[in-house]
């Protein structure tokens, strides 16, 4: 571990407490200092009371010290039990807390982040370390531990402190003398720290384990998703996968256990070592007291306090070095944690806000603009220069591959350019408030997502809608008569997964919602992937022949592989290999020798041999 590491567990701690989750902090340091205390009133009363019973004490100071123990134990642990209770009702529900800390983050960060698998990697390890209380129940735990065992030891250092300190100079012998404390110390601490490193050392192999095991764990977490969805098993089924898949699972979760047991016989042994451990302390410590009252050095009180004290210091001492281990077992999962959550918010730097209203002009730049995707050194988009000034159809077409969704991402600033920049409006669109950037555009990606809410939710993004524009939308998008025959309206649910009432649309009618939600948000900008990808020949021209009626205005920057549908753009881009070769109207390049002649020829050709 890191000497900074540790730093890690605090920052979780700290962000749970933002979180609502201080008290669950202080009640667990509240018990840990009851729970390392009360043990100790017992051993010293039982030491009073045995010596009171040796001297000849009347019976009511028996009784006085019987009660006081008594009652300080209650005392105690009553004080536990409220706090316990006060704890364990929000620590019930920390793990839903994590995963929605963990949600929070991911809606957040930076895009790029989403893709990269090393993303997913600690997302996994963070939500898999610990059981039901995830991994800042882990980490309370080793804590509370921790200090539990700290107050334990500081306790039992004052009480047994006397059994090492107290000589007799006026007898003989080595018993009496501080070599032989000295020497009872030194076997003490050479057996905790055996303990320790044992515990240390199967932490390490348990780590090891556990990590082993996370990659196939991550797998399995895949292949549920592939069962539990109608939509993936339906490839499997036809393609006869399902054995392959089974197969696969039933070799991923044979590894998983494996592992498993294998953690839990290294546990065990772990755990019959430090009781071994422990157990010779006692014994030393025993021998050491009796034979000091033997010798009349200390009272038979005062061996059953001290020998009590040290074996449950001893014990508190092999719990500390246990819970440094666990500590330094759980600390890569909290490095993660930490790294997890300083995950690139670096689009909340931009302050400035786009100023516009109704028929405002934008002027967009690429200057020399360059791209490789995160984890890729291939370049995508290369030294590009271009600029267009908003109000006009635009189309972008291009062969497959060519770098024309990276364009609308980059655009869109889903991700930052490798090298040069993009400006709206002179500013770079670093520089404006992410949130503001976003109000400009309306996209409509090729592999865009209608999520299982309601229709209306769907279009307006949000519970709140205004449902005189969703049915507009609708209407514009070529959905007004599949609307209309809805049994809940608006209110219809997009699949059966959460409500049996909804409606499984098809493809195309999804397509259109999504068109739909784009002008729903009645944005400046609106940008077009392939819009019409799922759609039957008919909604396809209605779609292009209501295009204009669509965005109205404003600027669309439209991408198809169907060239003939971009003819009513007034400015087509060709890409090819990540740069713009070619840019007019459609009747400029098509009089020209080139790549958009050639896309052009090629689809005509195709479109004739089919109308044969
Ligand atoms: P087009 O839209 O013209 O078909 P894209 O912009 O989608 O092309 O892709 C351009 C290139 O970038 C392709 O070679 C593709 O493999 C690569 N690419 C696309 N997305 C990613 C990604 N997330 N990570 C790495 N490479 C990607």
């Amino acid at each position: 571990m890191g000497k900074w590491e540790i730093l890690d567990q605090f920052y979780l701690i700290r962000d749970y407490c933002r979180a609502g989750y201080r008290k669950v902090v202080l009640c667990a340091a509240g018990i840990s200092l009851l729970d390392g205390v009360r043990p100790f009133i017992t051993t010293v009363l039982l030491g009073y009371l045995l010596d009171a019973v040796y001297e000849g004490a009347p019976f009511g100071r028996l009784l006085r010290i019987a009660l006081t123990a008594l009652g300080l134990e209650c005392l105690c642990y009553c004080m536990s039990s409220i706090l316990s209770e006060i704890h364990n009702q929000k620590h019930d529900y920390i793990y839903e807390q994590q995963n929605g800390l963990l949600n929070k983050r991911l809606l957040t960060m930076d895009y790029k982040y989403l893709e990269d698998p090393n993303t997913h990697t600690m997302l996994h390890t963070i939500r898999n370390a610990g059981t039901d209380h995830g991994l800042i129940g882990l980490v309370l735990e080793d804590w509370k531990d921790f200090f539990q065992a700290l107050t334990a030891i500081v306790t039992a250092v004052v009480i047994a402190f006397p059994l090492f300190t107290q000589v007799n100079p006026l007898r003989e012998g080595f018993l009496n003398s501080w070599l032989a404390s000295l020497l009872l110390f030194v076997v003490i601490a050479g057996l905790v720290y055996f303990s320790f490193r044992v515990d240390i050392r199967y932490g390490k192999r348990i780590r090891r384990s556990h990590q082993k095991r996370a990659a196939d764990e991550s797998l399995l977490e895949y292949y549920m998703g592939i069962f539990e969805s109608s939509e993936r098993q339906k490839d499997l089924r036809l393609y006869g996968q399902r054995r392959l898949v089974q197969e696969q699972t039933d070799a991923a979760s044979g590894r998983v256990q494996k592992e498993v047991d294998a953690e839990a016989a290294l546990a065990a042994k772990e755990e019959i070592v430090r009781r071994a451990a422990t157990a010779l302390i006692g014994l030393f410590v025993y021998l050491f007291a009796g034979l000091r009252a033997y010798l009349g050095l200390i009272t038979i009180g005062s061996v059953v306090t001290y020998a009590a004290g040290i074996v449950q210091m001893s014990e508190a001492m092999a719990d500390l070095m246990s819970v440094i281990a666990s500590i330094r077992t759980h600390a890569p999962y909290c490095h993660d944690y930490a790294k997890f959550r300083k995950l690139g918010s670096r689009k909340e730097e931009g302050k400035k806000v786009p100023e516009y209203g109704p028929g405002s002009r934008f002027h967009v730049e690429f200057d020399h603009v360059s791209f490789h995707y995160p984890g890729s050194s291939e370049e995508v988009i290369h030294d590009l220069s271009l600029s267009f000034d908003t109000g006009k159809k635009m189309a972008i077409v291009g062969k497959n591959g060519s770098g024309k969704t990276t364009f609308i991402k980059l655009l869109c600033r889903l991700y930052d350019v490798t090298e040069g920049c993009i400006r709206v409006n002179g500013v770079d669109i670093r520089e404006y408030d992410y949130e503001a950037y976003c109000d400009l555009l309306a996209v409509v990606f090729q592999d865009f997502r209608i999520f299982a809410f309601e229709v209306g939710e769907n279009i307006a993004g949000s519970g709140e809608m205004d449902e005189a524009r969703v049915r507009e939308a609708l209407d514009k998008a070529g959905l007004a008569e599949r609307a209309k025959t809805m049994e809940q309206g608006l209110h219809t649910f997009v699949g059966k997964e959460y409500d049996e009432s909804g409606v499984n649309f098809s493809g195309g009618e999804r397509q259109k919602m999504a068109i739909a939600r784009a002008i729903y948000k009645d944005a400046p900008f609106v940008i077009m992937d392939e819009p019409t990808a799922a759609l039957d020949p008919v909604s396809e021209y209605e779609v292009y022949a209501g295009f204009d009626r669509m965005v109205g205005k404003k600027t669309a920057l439209y991408i198809s592989h169907r060239l003939a549908s971009c003819r009513f753009c007034q400015d087509i881009l060709v890409f090819d290999r990540g740069k713009v070769i070619q840019r007019g109207s459609h009747d400029e390049l098509i009089e020209k020798d080139g790549m958009y002649r050639e896309l052009w020829n090629a689809q005509a050709q195709y479109y004739r041999r089919i109308d044969r």
